[in-house]
């Protein structure tokens, strides 16, 4: 299963990816951060990784 990891630096906190997956990303400081790299229980985060405006969002092996 893929994990997604956020660039802080490059994230500008809009929250789409923590609406999509709230199991998975939390926003704190204005910036999402990966609380359960496994939580996803749908699309492996590729919705909120498809979502981020900024391409914040990659998905690892
Ligand atoms: S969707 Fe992208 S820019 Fe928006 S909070 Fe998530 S990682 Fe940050």
């Amino acid at each position: 299963m893929k994990k997604p990891v956020v660039d802080e630096d490059t994230c500008v906190g809009c929250g789409s990816c923590v609406e999509i997956c709230p199991n998975v990303f939390e926003l704190k400081n204005d910036k999402a951060y990966v609380i359960n790299p496994e939580g996803c229980d749908s699309c492996d985060c590729e919705a909120a990784a498809g979502i981020c405006p900024v391409e914040a969002i990659t998905l690892t092996d």
